[in-house]
């Protein structure tokens, strides 16, 4: 066993609930709360991270599983991609479990998290869209209590955790309406999005939304593209909306996520989008188009 391994061996602390993890990372603000490792022992293994010491949140309880709470679903920040992939859950909130199922092999979504993939943030976290476009906000404990902000102010690093607080519970809006998940990889199997798209309706709002991931550091939100195609879908249910409608919808969104390069200053027309950002964009559109496909059928 290497030096560092016996070291983090002996500062392993393993809580049995929340306040106790939160009290644990109090009195060691250099530990690292772990949950299913996918991420952060690949870390480790790679000599990224050598953590001081590490507090397992895997026997917490409280968080890995879900309740309900005035028309939203209030999901453990340590329910695995597993088990939002199992049909009672596809049942509550479709496109969560959708990205669930798409999340790696089956060793990973055994192992993986909810909680583990907001922190993370990697620009290709599959629940990533699909929060965003639900518009989940995230309940975070610390020493001082509980706060609760949206996921997009955790993922841009605009409010982000604070020292000794946990990602606890993701507070998710329960539509009861159609919402897709699609992903592209580049290859057969398992792997990471190269490109993802999450579509959610809100009959009762007469909204679309929509997110992609993985093109960029965070997910977008082509606000203006769900705006328009909103006010085509007619939401009482007599008249299909267009195919011509989707194609459009999904070259909306990709424009919006892949912008051609700006003009110049002085009007000259910018630089043309280099090969591999046509090709995103082509990917951005089809699953976009696809996935609005999806909702309305
Ligand atoms: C081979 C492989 C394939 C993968 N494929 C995919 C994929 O297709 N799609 C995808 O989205 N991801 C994929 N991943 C990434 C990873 O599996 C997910 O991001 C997973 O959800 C991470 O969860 P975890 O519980 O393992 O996190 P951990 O590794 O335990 O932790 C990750 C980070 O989050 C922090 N953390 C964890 N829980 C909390 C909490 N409750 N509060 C505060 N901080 C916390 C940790 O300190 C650490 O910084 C893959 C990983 C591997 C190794």
């Amino acid at each position: 066993m290497s030096t560092f391994a016996r070291q983090a061996a002996r500062n392993v602390v393993l809580p049995s609930s929340l306040d106790e993890a939160v009290a644990a990372l109090a009195a060691a603000p250099t530990a690292v709360p772990v949950a299913g490792g996918t991420d952060l022992m690949a870390a480790v293994n790679s000599g990224l991270l050598r953590p001081a010491g590490l507090v397992g949140l895997g026997r917490i309880s409280e968080i890995r599983g879900w309740q309900y709470a005035d028309g939203h679903a209030l999901l453990g920040a340590g329910l695995t991609h597993a088990r939002m992939g199992r049909p009672d859950f596809a049942a509550l909130i479709p496109a969560l479990a959708a990205a669930a199922r798409a999340a790696g092999p089956p060793q990973i979504r055994n192992a993986g998290t909810l909680g583990g993939n907001i922190i993370t943030a990697a620009p290709g976290g599959d629940a990533l869209p699909v929060l965003a476009a639900l518009e989940a906000t995230v309940i975070l404990a610390g020493p001082q209590g509980n706060r609760e902000l949206p996921v997009s102010h955790l993922l841009t690093g605009m409010d982000p955790l604070r020292t000794a607080e946990l990602l606890a519970y993701v507070r998710v809006p329960l539509l009861h309406a159609p919402q897709t998940f699609l992903k592209a990889t580049g290859r057969t199997g398992p792997g990471r999005a190269t490109a993802s798209v999450c579509v959610v309706l809100d009959p009762a709002r007469r909204g679309v939304r929509c997110a992609v991931g993985a093109v960029a550091p965070v997910p977008l939100r082509p606000l203006q593209a769900e705006q328009w195609v909103a006010s085509l879908i007619d939401w009482d249910g007599e008249r299909a909306l267009a195919p011509e409608a989707c194609t459009a919808f999904g070259e909306y969104v990709a424009a919006s996520c892949i912008p051609d390069p700006l003009p110049a200053p002085d009007g000259t027309p910018g630089p043309e989008l280099p090969p591999a950002a046509i090709q995103l964009r082509r990917t951005v559109a089809a699953l976009a188009r696809r996935a609005l496909g999806r909702a309305l059928a």
